[in-house]
């Protein structure tokens, strides 16, 4: 289906062409109609969808058709989102679509100057991308007033309660309007995020789209089964041998990214760490780097690299295995965006193939294993054997944080893969 299908206004349908998009997505196709004719919505959509023109592009139609004229700039839009990377994408992504109206987008998010903020806010803004716990701050000092919005947008909102934001998204909701248009996007619905929907959307109408494939498929993914204090090596061999221009790492924490960095840079590697003990600035400077393929290497953690949009991210390396299977998932999705092909390599070891099984549990397949001469793990991984139906519910206490965490989705019988893995545990 075409944007022009979508009936949306001839200046937003130059900046769609001038960005190169020929075809509406799935989210895009079912959410763009339902958010033009007014209604709440709450989307089942992860990152790497094209969610984000999804909201953007009706919200910035319905802008430009009732025009608020004479007066100062109020802010008639809201965006929430987890991360100050995932609200600058936002921003950028809304003056993109939006070159040809005359609205003016800020960002507002802790880290950067608080008084810049307040003197941008006091001149008059349309769109506020914002995180919680500055906009917060903001109302707290009653320097944002939110009387005015006509659309207010959670984007991610399960990441938000992963990242303990939903009792400060709470009270930023007290200070909305009653009538509005409310806008929820979140790849899983756990039930607190079930309960906020109910409570916050009016009639809301349900769109959700099916992710297992569209990322999973789409990704080349493979195993490389490796000792634990080889895996750097092997990491570095493998960008040196292969010729990684653009490779974004994941560790679980964050001593071992700057740890992992250190290595690479030891290895000639051009590398950065990007987490959240890194301030806004050098964060900011490292994507930049990034992205300009000035650093070959990023090093993040899960929570940072959340949102990282860059167009054509190759290649993803998981050095660790996350605890949740559903983060691999969502580092996965960095790369293969936009119906473009990736690839993601993981580097387990011996001690990891628990959370390895768990993972091929969700994905419903067994990742290729390869071994590169010269790195075979002296210890093997070795397959856990499937136990009998009788049996399943015992091993299933034992693995206590990642059933907990999957007992929070509530969705039977859609194609998401961590509502399938729930559902299948449910029989
Ligand atoms: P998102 O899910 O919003 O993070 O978008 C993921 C990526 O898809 C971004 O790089 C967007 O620029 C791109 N994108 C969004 N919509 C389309 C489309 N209709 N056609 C091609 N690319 C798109």
């Amino acid at each position: 289906m075409s944007f022009k299908e979508l009936k949306l206004s001839s200046e937003i349908l130059e900046s769609i062409e001038k960005k190169g998009y020929d075809e509406a997505s799935p989210i895009q196709k079912k959410a763009i109609p339902l958010i033009l004719a007014g209604h709440d919505l709450l989307a089942g959509a992860q990152t790497g969808t094209g969610k984000t023109a999804a909201f953007s592009l009706p919200i910035l139609d319905k802008m430009n058709t009732s025009k608020v004229v004479g007066e100062k700039r109020k802010i008639r839009t809201l965006i929430i989102t987890p991360t100050r990377e995932l609200a600058i994408q936002v921003a950028e992504n809304i003056k993109v679509y939006g070159a040809n109206l005359h609205f003016k987008t800020e960002t507002i998010f802790g880290g950067a100057n608080i008084n810049a903020q307040k003197s941008k806010l006091r001149r008059g803004i349309d769109i506020v991308v914002a995180t919680p716990g500055r906009l917060l701050d903001h109302l707290q000092h009653q320097t944002i007033n939110l009387k005015n919005v006509e659309t207010f947008v959670l984007d991610e909102a399960d990441r938000m309660l992963d990242m303990g934001f939903i009792k400060d998204l709470e009270k930023i909701i007290n200070h909305l309007p009653k009538v509005k248009q409310t806008l929820l996007f979140s790849a899983t619905f756990p039930k607190e995020i079930k309960s906020l929907a109910n409570s916050l959307l009016q009639n809301p109408k349900e769109v959700q789209i099916a992710e297992r494939n569209a990322v999973a498929d789409k990704v080349t993914q493979c195993v490389y089964p490796v000792d634990k204090e080889r895996k750097a090596a092997l990491l570095g061999h493998l960008i040196k041998k292969e010729n990684w221009y653009q490779v974004l790492v994941f560790t679980r924490t964050k001593r071992g990214a700057d740890k992992l960095t250190k290595v690479l840079k030891k290895l000639d590697i051009k590398a950065d760490a990007f987490h959240g003990n890194k301030s806004q600035g050098a964060r900011t400077k490292a994507l930049e780097n990034f992205k300009a393929e000035k650093t070959q290497v990023l090093v993040a953690t899960d929570i940072a690299a959340r949102g990282i949009d860059i167009t054509l991210l190759p290649q993803v390396v998981n050095y660790d295995l996350p605890y949740l299977p559903e983060d691999y998932i969502h580092r996965i999705g960095r790369t293969a965006r936009a119906g473009k092909e990736g690839r993601a390599i993981s580097l387990v070891s011996a001690d990891e193939v628990k959370m390895l099984h768990t993972i091929e549990k969700l994905l419903k397949f067994t990742l290729t294993r390869n071994t590169i001469e010269g790195f075979e793990p002296t210890q093997e991984l070795k397959v856990v054997p499937s136990r009998p139906k009788s049996n399943r519910r015992k091993r299933g206490n034992k693995n206590r944080s990642f059933n907990s965490q999957n007992k929070k989705h509530w969705k039977e019988g859609s194609s998401n893969p961590r509502v399938q893995s729930n559902t299948r545990r449910k029989k």
